[in-house]
């Protein structure tokens, strides 16, 4: 047997898993324990074909192969000679390399937006608005006893939810684990979840609002008229207004898709408000991708006082919904820096065409369709493997992560390159 090492955190989602073993032979990993098939792809991206090991250039249309000095000079450069940079991502990043990033913006006058922002961002900021609680996760495995799972499917984005903290372990108060729960699945489609949820409500798209305003009204004790309501029989909507009326505990997950509208928003907030109101005891929790997504929020609020975005060109800086998008869409940018996120994958592609006209720095471990239109791309470790940090779980628990591994020669972290382009410019 290797070198065993016991309680490493895995950063393939934002529950952080931090019982991981990894074995590890001759520097290199040999096997893990305990991982998910999604954070087994954190281990396994250390080697793979796909890994940056060298800082790129942009010569002559074609990327080529710089030395790190040359690359932080070159950004330097184009961060002085750029009247509107931006700085993009960050859900993927350390908290320490968040913190540089916000000062690099605050030197640079520039904007500032993480990836996750136009999805959980938002929602977090209003449900902390209303004071609507983000229970811990050991507190839903003690006592939670209603699991409602909207929009979202945690068996394939947050793979060890039902199996650690929310449907299957038998915690302080629900001592007969998945007997003492009850879990609920709302979405357009059937998922792997389905098989777990004693009501499956599969709702026509869109009709999201339409059903949790017909629970909404239940629950104040109003009656329904209409047979159906979002493709869902009347006399399904009351046992589930029923469930939740008799909860102790419960929880709401939901996905990223549920809260892209302020209506949607809106009636989220009002389902809190009524349930609080009939004091029924019910949190809520978003799940959506990037690690480290709530710190951002956290480290931003800490050092301007803001919760989503910052832009540093207004004194004192302000904040602006879908800033990103905005920005481009106003030709507001001349420069985007990109820290560990993936854009021109995840962003629209009517969006993803104003790309074209500003040149991109990317810093990240892995080659993707973003590092391959950037102008200049600078390689990063992989965090809670090659170096270690800080990141918030999706409840806001502060996690440190542990290095286990040596990079690969010449390669540094997020936080180390933020901080030369810091102290060098
Ligand atoms: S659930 Fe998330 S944090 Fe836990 S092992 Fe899987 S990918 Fe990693």
């Amino acid at each position: 047997m290797g070198d065993l090492q016991s309680n490493v955190v895995c950063t393939g989602c934002s529950l952080l898993c931090d019982d991981i073993v990894v074995e590890l032979e001759n520097g290199k990993i040999k096997t893990t324990h305990h991982v998910c098939a999604r954070g087994y792809g954190r281990y396994y991206q250390i080697a793979f074909k796909y890994r940056l090991l060298s800082p790129l250039k942009r010569i002559n249309g074609k990327q080529q192969e710089i030395s790190y000095e040359d690359a932080i000079q070159e950004t330097i450069d184009l961060l002085k000679k750029a009247k509107n940079p931006f700085f993009y991502g960050w859900a993927s990043t350390t908290s320490e390399a968040q913190q540089k990033g916000i000062q690099l913006a605050q030197k640079f006058k520039a904007g500032i937006d993480c990836a996750t922002n136009s999805t959980t961002g938002i929602v977090l900021q209003q449900l902390n608005a209303k004071n609507i609680q983000i229970p811990q996760l050991e507190d839903i495995k003690d006592n939670a006893d209603l699991l409602l799972f909207w929009g979202c499917n945690p068996t394939a984005s947050h793979i060890r939810l039902l199996s650690k903290f929310a449907l299957l372990p038998r915690g302080a108060n629900t001592d007969r684990g998945i007997e003492d729960r009850v879990a609920i699945s709302v979405d357009i489609r059937k998922t792997d979840m389905t098989k777990f949820s004693e009501e499956i409500l599969q709702i026509e798209p869109g009709e999201d609002k339409a059903l949790l305003e017909a629970l909404i009204q239940i629950i104040q004790g109003k009656s329904l008229t209409e047979d159906i309501i979002a493709n869902i029989p009347r006399k399904t909507i009351y046992n589930v207004a029923n469930i939740i009326k008799e909860a102790n505990f419960g929880v709401l997950f939901f996905g990223n898709g549920y809260a892209k509208t302020q209506e949607n928003m809106d009636t989220l907030l009002r389902f809190f408000e009524t349930v609080n109101q009939k004091g029924i005891k019910i949190g809520a929790v978003p799940l959506d991708g990037g690690y480290n997504a709530v710190g951002f929020n956290l480290n931003l609020k800490k050092h301007v006082n803001l919760e989503l975005n910052a832009d540093f060109q207004s004194s004192p800086p302000t904040q602006t919904p879908n800033f990103l998008i905005e920005s481009l869409k106003q030709d507001k940018i001349d420069l985007l820096v990109v820290v560990g996120a993936d854009p021109i994958s995840n962003l629209p592609f009517h969006v993803c065409k104003l790309f074209a006209k500003i040149p991109i720095i990317c810093i990240d471990y892995q080659q993707t369709p973003t590092t391959k239109v950037s102008h200049i791309v600078i390689p990063t470790t992989i965090p809670g493997v090659e170096s270690a940090g800080t990141a918030y779980r999706l409840d806001y628990k502060p996690i440190t992560l542990k290095k286990i591994l040596e990079p690969p020669e010449g390669i540094y972290s997020d936080e180390e390159i933020l901080n030369a382009l810091l102290e060098q410019s």
